[in-house]
């Protein structure tokens, strides 16, 4: 697990255990947190009192939780989608059945992680899936104590086109193997780049290598199912497929600009 994000350090005083250095933890939800004594933490944790020693390990148990979602990368716009705000209205049929599709995937994420079983949420822009997939990677956090990370398939090649320099700190292969952590990984807008050879090798690579190591890998698209074949290849997209992977299909107009 990465290290919290420490916005802000002070001196601080512990009757216990005297001057110690506390630290401003940023959260995940927005309401940033003084670390405290972590000694007192300790204690408290190991705790003979059952009450003292519960309400420590609630604590401690938020904090990892916090760490995991802030490891996740999913963006401020989407840290509030969750699958109970997803809006579905103006096209009820369809938004409905994406949801479902989606809460299901969450559900059933121990069997969807056994079997490496991925998904693909494909269709018009504006249509929330990324808010869905965030939601499913919150999710899988908060629920299976899973790792997951949001990116985007630019960000992937950026970072592997970075590798090239020769004073890059990170090699090629740090990147995969970056990649292949994550219990879940989303790659948001796949296709945007019109798919030179070069982007398909490394998307492939990404999703070939998280496929043969059992790893599910949500990809998300404007492109539709055919479209997507043609930008990533039909192999990349057999692996999405495999062990019974969905591909929910927003095929309805953009929500924004509505009401
Ligand atoms: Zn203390």
């Amino acid at each position: 697990m990465t290290t919290p994000q420490i916005l802000e350090t002070k001196t601080a005083e512990c009757r216990t255990h005297g001057t110690y250095t506390d630290e401003l933890i940023e959260s995940f939800s927005g309401d940033h947190f003084w670390q405290g004594c972590k000694r007192c933490q300790f204690d408290a944790a190991h705790s003979n009192d059952e009450m003292i020693r519960k309400a420590a390990l609630t604590t401690r148990h938020q904090r990892t939780m916090n760490a995991g979602l802030l490891a996740s990368d999913i963006p401020l716009r989407f840290r509030a989608a969750t699958l109970d705000n997803y809006r579905v209205g103006s096209h009820p049929e369809g938004q409905g059945a994406a949801l479902s599709e989606c809460r299901k995937y969450v559900d059933e994420f121990e069997a969807n992680w056994d079997a490496g079983r991925s998904m693909m949420l494909l269709g018009s822009v504006g249509t929330g899936k990324s808010h869905l997939a965030c939601a499913i990677a919150q999710q899988v956090i908060r629920s299976f104590g899973a790792s997951a990370r949001y990116t985007m398939a630019i960000e992937i090649i950026r970072d592997i086109k970075m590798t090239f320099d020769k004073k890059s700190e990170q090699t090629e292969r740090d990147v995969y193997a970056s990649l292949l952590k994550p219990d879940l990984l989303v790659i948001d807008e796949v296709g945007v780049q019109h798919g030179s050879d070069f982007e398909r090798q490394v998307l492939f690579e990404v999703i070939d290598s998280r496929y043969r190591q059992l790893m599910p890998t949500i990809v998300i698209s404007n492109l539709g199912l055919a479209g997507l074949r043609k930008c990533l290849g039909d192999r990349a997209v057999d692996r999405l497929t495999d062990a019974g992977g969905p591909a929910v299909l927003f095929t309805w107009a953009s929500a924004r600009g509505e009401a």
